[in-house]
C-alpha cells in the first residue's frame, strides 16, 4: 500500500499542498479528482519523487518509499514525452530495454502490451505519424511495459474518445485485478465514477475527502428520495416537511426533512394510486464533489 501522510508543498510562500494525506491500495483503481490548479501533478509528482516536499511522507507498505522501490513505479506525466521520430513497437521494447527486459522478452512484452491497448496494426509507425488519442494509448504502454507494482498516470483518458476510454480503462481494471495500486488523475467526474474503487477529492490543496467510491456515497447521501408513481405527483409541492427538486408527471425527486415525513409521502402516493418505485437517492460523483470542494 501506498501512503501519503502530511504532505506539505509550498512555491514561495504560497502551500499549494497542506497535509494532503491519503492511501492508494492494491488491486483497486483510485482516481484523483480535482479542478485545475488543485495540487494533482505536484502531489503525483512529489509520490514519484520528481519534486521535493518540505513535511510529510511518503511511504509503501509503512516504510518511507525509496528510490529502488520507485523503480518499480510506472508514470504517465501529463506532458507526453515520447520520441516522436521512433516507431511505436522500437520505443517500447526501448523502454523495457532501460528496465532490464531482454530483447526478446521486451520484444514480447511491448507486443502483447500495444495489442491489448489497440496499437497492433500501428507497431511500425512513427510515434509523430499517430493520432493524438492513439499517442496517449502509446505514452500509457510506456507507463506499463516494466509490470509496475505503482502505477501513476496524470489525466490517462483526456482527449481519448469514448471507444478509446474504453480500452484504457479496461487495460487498467485488469493491472488493478493482477495487484498493482493504480492511481490516476481525471477532471472527468463520470468516467471517474465508473471506473474507480476508490476516490480521492482534491481542492486548493487540501483533502476534502477520500475512501471507497461506494463508502463516499453513502456518507453524502441526504434524506433524498425518488418517486415514480402512475398518478399527478403535484400534491408533492404541497406536503409539509419535503422540498421537491425535480418534477415531471408522475416522477418526482425530493428532499426529506425527516424519515417520518418520507414515510408519510409513500403512504400518501400508494393512497393515491399505483407506487412504481419508491428509493432514496444516491448523489453522484459530481454532486458529492460540489459539495465538498464548497
Ligand atoms: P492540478 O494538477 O490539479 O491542475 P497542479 O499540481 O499543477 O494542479 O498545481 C497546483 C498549484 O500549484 C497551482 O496553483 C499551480 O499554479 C501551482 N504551481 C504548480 N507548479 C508551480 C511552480 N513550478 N511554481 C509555482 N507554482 C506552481
Amino acid at each position: 500500500m501506498l501512503t501519503l501522510r502530511g504532505i506539505v508543498k509550498t512555491y514561495g510562500d504560497r502551500r499549494v499542498l497542506d497535509d494532503v494525506s491519503f492511501d492508494v491500495p492494491p488491486g483497486r483503481l483510485t482516481g484523483f479528482v480535482g479542478g485545475n490548479g488543485a495540487g494533482k501533478t505536484t502531489t503525483m509528482r512529489i509520490m514519484l519523487g520528481l519534486l521535493a516536499h518540505e513535511e510529510g511522507e511518503v511511504a509503501l507498505d509503512g516504510a518511507p518509499v525509496t528510490a529502488n522501490d520507485r523503480r518499480s513505479f510506472g508514470y504517465m506525466p501529463e506532458e507526453r514525452g515520447l520520441y516522436p521520430k521512433m516507431k511505436v513497437l522500437e520505443h517500447i521494447v526501448y523502454l523495457a530495454r532501460l528496465h532490464g527486459f531482454s530483447r526478446s522478452d521486451a520484444t514480447e512484452r511491448a507486443t502483447a502490451l500495444l495489442e491489448q491497448l489497440g496499437l497492433g496494426e500501428r507497431l511500425g509507425d512513427n510515434i509523430e505519424a499517430l493520432s493524438l488519442g492513439n499517442q496517449q494509448r502509446a505514452q500509457i504502454a510506456a507507463a506499463l511495459v516494466h509490470d509496475p507494482s505503482v502505477l501513476i498516470l496524470d489525466e490517462p483518458f483526456s482527449g481519448l474518445d469514448p471507444l478509446a476510454v474504453e480500452v484504457v480503462a479496461g487495460v487498467l481494471a485488469d493491472r488493478a485485478a493482477q495487484g498493482t495500486a493504480v492511481l490516476f488523475s481525471s477532471h472527468q467526474l463520470d468516467v471517474v465514477e465508473r471506473l474507480c474503487d476508490d476516490l480521492v477529492i482534491i481542492a486548493g490543496g487540501t483533502i476534502r475527502a477520500s475512501g471507497s467510491r461506494d463508502e463516499l456515497r453513502a456518507a453524502h447521501s441526504s434524506r433524498r428520495f425518488e418517486l415514480v408513481s402512475s398518478g399527478d405527483a403535484g400534491w408533492l409541492r404541497e406536503e409539509a416537511g419535503i422540498h421537491v427538486v425535480e418534477f415531471d408527471g408522475g416522477y418526482a425527486v425530493f428532499d426529506a426533512d425527516s424519515d417520518e415525513a418520507a414515510q408519510r409521502v409513500l403512504r400518501r402516493a400508494v393512497s393515491l394510486g399505483d407506487v412504481a418505485s419508491f428509493a432514496p437517492q444516491r448523489p453522484t460523483l459530481a454532486q458529492i464533489f460540489k459539495e465538498v470542494i464548497q
